[in-house]
């Protein structure tokens, strides 16, 4: 049985939400909303005779990812021209970095699948132009420039990624780090965020990395990793017919839910890269980096081990909440409310998150739900102080909260359901039970001591879920106790 290893490498764009263009004043609008080809200046044009500015938002913008990536930022910037001709480059040339880019040498730090953290290296990160956007439609080809000089932002990884689902973690991970920082809304249905997938496949006999393809046009991760998936399966496949695997730039066709061959590579991409005449170098001064540094926010990393240490989450929990910003802010937001921090990280992770999945609610989209931070910090207080036990606030009041957008403490008071702690009102009901069940209780009696779950149950029933659990527990067994002595 021959051994064959998955090998990925990542190649990210990301627009960089700067308020104008990479090189022009032009506006950057929305590109779904917009009106096609309403945010356009001579410059995204290409006409003859403009001459580039560099917005210096989006270069501090792609250095703070490429700080975020630990990457080295080389003090010296200069741009290339990328020459090639599609209708979507008006001027026949992009401006690229070639040579001398934006950041080189990071790493991107990974759950791998066996628990371990693993570093994926980022070899680098590069500025450029976004180009403008092909629709083929009715035959015919139309072109909106609106995107055209939308700063962008190249993130190439190296070679490291071993599964399709270590693929999706790294891209998880590179668009959570993007969103913390605020300079991407990771929106990849929209291309604000696009992933190109470079696949080879290695057989355990293999001293060197095989021919690899390379997939564009994933619009989701899910996507991705089926494309993946699908592109190992093919390459085995040819290598076990005696095939061999040729270079390609393939796509993924949803509909059909397979790769397409787009076009063969013949021979390495010929682009005559040189130095962008037009603008001047940039010197990326170390005062200038170390300020950047010292302003970034806390990462998803940070976050995490302080979430550890401070807060003594496990790993994991810490993993979940930090993933996403909006999600971490929340929790923190629960705790500047007086949650305790491993109740809180237990609720969100837990019936938080389940009603968010039934509602179909993004995580990222946490702060737009009914129950704020602040009312479920509430619900919890009432749950610790014992006003109401765990079942009903997660039963009942939790989902009233959201429906409603009423507090914990009015549906509590308005729907009757405080919890039930007077023994004489609880042992009234726990005998009830024991006399309606004698067909529990023998069982128990014969030595079956799982049976108490059950009955257990049928009290809590009996107290229509609000019993103190504590109490009835108690009880309970010394009845039963009793019973058997
Ligand atoms: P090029 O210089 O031809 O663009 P690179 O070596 O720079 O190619 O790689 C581009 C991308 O392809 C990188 O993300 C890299 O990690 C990935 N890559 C390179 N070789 C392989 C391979 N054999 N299998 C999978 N990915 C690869
Ligand atoms: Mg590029």
């Amino acid at each position: 049985m021959s051994e064959w290893k998955t090998v990925i490498g990542l190649e990210v764009h990301a627009e960089l939400e700067t308020a104008s263009k990479m090189f022009s004043p032009c506006p950057v609008v929305d590109s779904v909303e917009a009106e096609p080809n309403s945010a356009v200046d001579p410059l995204s044009l290409g006409m003859p005779g403009t001459l580039p500015v560099i917005n210096m938002q989006a270069m501090e913008y792609g250095i703070m990812v490429g700080l975020a990536l630990n990457c080295d930022i080389p003090p010296i910037n200069q741009f290339a021209r990328k020459n090639y001709f599609y209708p979507d480059l008006p001027k026949g040339y992009q401006i690229s970095q070639y040579d001398r880019p934006l950041a080189i040498n990071g790493f991107v730090t990974i759950d791998a699948e066996n628990g371990a953290k693993k570093q994926i290296r980022v070899r680098r990160a590069h500025m450029e132009e976004d180009t403008g956007k092909l629709s083929h439609v009715m035959g015919g080809s139309l072109v909106d420039y609106n995107r055209a000089g939308v700063p962008l932002l190249e993130i190439v990884s190296e070679p490291d990624l071993f599964s399709s689902e270590e693929a999706a973690r790294y891209a998880r991970k590179l668009r959570s780090i993007l969103r913390y920082l605020n300079v991407n809304s990771g929106d990849m249905s929209k291309g604000i965020l696009r992933f190109e997938a470079n696949v080879s496949v290695l057989h355990s006999s293999d001293s060197e990395l095989r021919e690899r393809t390379e997939i564009k046009n994933l619009n989701s991760i899910r996507n991705m990793v089926k494309a993946i998936d699908y592109e190992v399966r093919r390459q085995i496949k040819l290598y076990e017919n005696g095939e061999t695997v040729k270079p390609a730039t393939l796509g993924w066709d949803e509909a059909a839910q397979r790769i397409t061959i787009q076009r063969y590579k013949e021979r390495a991409d010929e682009y005559r890269y040189f130095p962008e005449p037009d603008l001047p170098i940039v010197e990326v001064s170390r005062a200038w980096v170390d300020e950047i540094r010292a302003g970034l926010p806390a990462l998803p990393d940070q976050l995490q081990q302080r979430y550890v240490e401070d807060l003594g989450l496990s790993d994991y929990d810490a993993g979940v909440l930090t993933a996403e910003r909006a999600v971490a802010d929340y929790f923190q937001a629960m705790i500047a409310a007086g949650a305790e921090a491993k109740s809180a990280a237990n609720w969100i992770t837990g019936d938080l998150f389940r009603l968010m999945n039934a509602k179909e609610i993004e995580r990222e989209a946490i702060a737009t739900i009914p129950v704020t931070a602040a009312g479920f910090a509430e619900l919890l207080a009432l749950v610790q102080d014992g006003t109401i036990n765990q079942s009903t606030a997660r039963k009942r009041v939790l989902p009233a909260m959201w429906e409603s957008g009423k507090d914990a403490r009015t549906i509590v008071d308005d729907e009757g359901l405080a919890q039930v702690s007077d023994t004489a009102l609880i042992a009234d009901a726990v005998d009830k039970v024991l006399r309606a069940n004698d067909d529990m209780v023998q069982r128990y009696l014969d030595g079956n001591d799982k049976v108490v779950n059950a009955i257990f149950g049928r009290i809590m029933g009996e107290l229509r879920g609000k019993g103190d659990p504590k109490v009835v527990r108690q009880i309970l067994s010394e009845k039963l106790t009793e019973m058997r002595d």
